[in-house]
Parts: C-alpha cells; structure tokens; sequence
C-alpha cells in the first residue's frame, strides 16, 4: 500500500465508494468487513479514517440514486445513508467489526446539521446491539467524526465538537458549496477558488474551533496535498493534513520549514482581507 510506503502516519481518508461502484449489488457486511479490515491490518496499529458512503453528484451509484435536478444539493453522502438505513447498518457493522483488528476511525460525509450527527450515532448504537448480540467483538472506543464540507457545519460547530471525536474539512466540496461552484463544471472552474476569503475563514473558524474543544481537527481535500497552502494552513493552526500518497514527501518538506510562531500572526492578518487577489498576493508572500 502506498500510504505504508511513504511512510505516512496512517490512512486519513479511506474512500468506501469504490467498493459498490461499476457493479449491479452492493456489497455484502462479510466483503465490506473483509476490504477494512485488509487495510485496518496493513497499516499495523496506525489510524486509519474510513469514510462511510459518499454517494451522489460526483460519485454516482449505478441504479441506486434517483435522478435529481440539484444532484450536488440532493440526497448526497449522508443524507443518502440515512434514508437507506438497511444499507447504512450494514457498512456501519462491517467497520465495526473491522475496528477489531486496528485502529479505524468512521468518518461520516457531508453532515449539515445536529440532527443527522443524532440520527447517525442511534444507528451506530444499533450496529454495536447487533453485534454484541451476535457475540462479535469490536472496538468499543472507536472514534467517530464528521467531515466540514458544508458551510452551515463550519458556521455551527458546538453541535460538531460537543459530539464528535475529531473533525475532518473536506475543501473540495467546502469550497463548491461555499462559492456555488459546480466542482466539476469546467464552465465555472476558473472561479474554484481555494483561496478565497470566505473560504479561509471557514477553514480557520474550524480548526479554531477543534483546538478551543480539544478535538482533532484534519484537512483532507486536494487543499491539504498542495505545497502551495501549507504554510497558511499552518499559520491557521492545522497540524493534521492528509493527501494522496504521492504528494506527502514535497508537503513534509514545506511544513518542515515552515515556522508556525511566524506564520500565525501573518496569516491572521491575511484572513482579513476581502479580496481574493490580494489574499492569493499575501499567501505567495508568507
Ligand atoms: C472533500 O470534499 O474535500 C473530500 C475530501 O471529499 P471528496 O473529494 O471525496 O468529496
Ligand atoms: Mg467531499
């Protein structure tokens, strides 16, 4: 596995998509089980995040989600799982049970508002139920966090932080979701700004947010794999970053000489700024 070779230190997000892609059936607890726990084992005791479904707009299912007008404003990633709850208690044993053999961590997608964090941690109490029932062991501490993709997450995180065990900003859809972007409408792509002021300030509220709660707090979009941003999200206070395999060397080399008691002030005074030239000037500067 890449991740092991380049020594990372651990999987920070581990896409559960591919399983039940280009195929009629989705895939049964046995076979989930046995692909987390294959890469539960392989990482030998280093964390490994798995994400639970992420289905919908850019990732789509075949037969399994309807044809939406908005499909990026639809029944998406979270919202999918919980009006498929059979599905979803499936996945949610099958990593579960996978926890046993490792250090995994479930990391749920798009979560927008308090009542889907409630709505997810009563299926996962069921999940344990079942498997208790079934005498099948687990991991009773497994951690449970939600990823900040959704600009009404990052502007109400005390429901996130007083019942999550860490948090993990998704920029790739922050960013769509923040400046009405279609990711993958090339039409509009020179407007994906990952620099701009709205959505630094998202990103910094919530890594504020994770250190004033003491939970963890990742970045694991394209954002965090790009040399480029690392120092202002170090001057932001981000200390978990997690990319492709390929891209740690080059941004391990950034964050290394990166002085982060420097950079804090620099970056505050950069967050101010309204202008998304004048931020992009400033981020080359630091
Ligand atoms: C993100 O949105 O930043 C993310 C990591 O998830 P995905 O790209 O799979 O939507
Ligand atoms: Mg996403």
């Amino acid at each position: 596995m890449q991740a092991k070779a380049v020594e990372a230190d651990g999987v920070g997000l581990f896409r559960t998509e591919f399983l039940f892609m280009s195929r009629d059936t989705w895939p049964d607890e046995d076979e989930q089980f046995e692909a987390y726990k294959s890469v539960v084992k392989t990482m030998a005791g280093k964390p490994v995040t798995v994400r639970t479904l992420d289905v919908g707009a850019d990732k789509e299912l075949e037969g399994a989600t309807r044809a939406e007008d908005n499909p990026a404003l639809g029944l998406r990633a979270i919202r999918f799982c919980l009006s498929e709850p059979k599905m979803f208690l499936i996945q949610l044993r099958a990593l579960l049970r996978a926890s046993h053999f490792g250090k995994l961590k479930i990391l749920i997608p798009m979560l927008a508002s308090s009542h889907e964090i409630d709505q997810t941690l009563i299926l996962l109490d069921k999940a344990r139920a079942q498997l208790r029932e079934r005498k099948i062991k687990f991991d009773e501490a497994v951690q449970v966090g939600g990823m900040i993709e959704v600009p009404a997450a990052a502007l109400c995180l005390g429901a996130f932080t007083r019942k999550l065990d860490f948090l993990s900003i998704g920029t790739n859809d922050l960013i769509q979701y923040t400046l009405a972007i279609d990711r993958g409408n090339e039409a509009v792509a020179h407007m994906y700004n990952p620099l701009h002021p709205a959505v630094l300030r998202l990103i910094h509220m919530t890594i504020q947010a994770g250190a004033k709660a003491g939970i963890p707090v990742s970045v694991c979009g394209e954002m965090a794999g790009d040399p480029d941003c690392a120092r202002l999200l170090i001057g932001m206070g981000l200390r978990q970053f997690s990319m492709h395999p390929a891209q740690i060397l080059e941004v391990k080399q950034e964050i290394l000489r990166a002085d982060a008691v420097d950079l804090t002030p620099k970056v505050q005074r950069l967050l101010k700024l309204d202008e998304p030239d004048r931020v992009r000037e400033a981020v080359e500067k630091l």
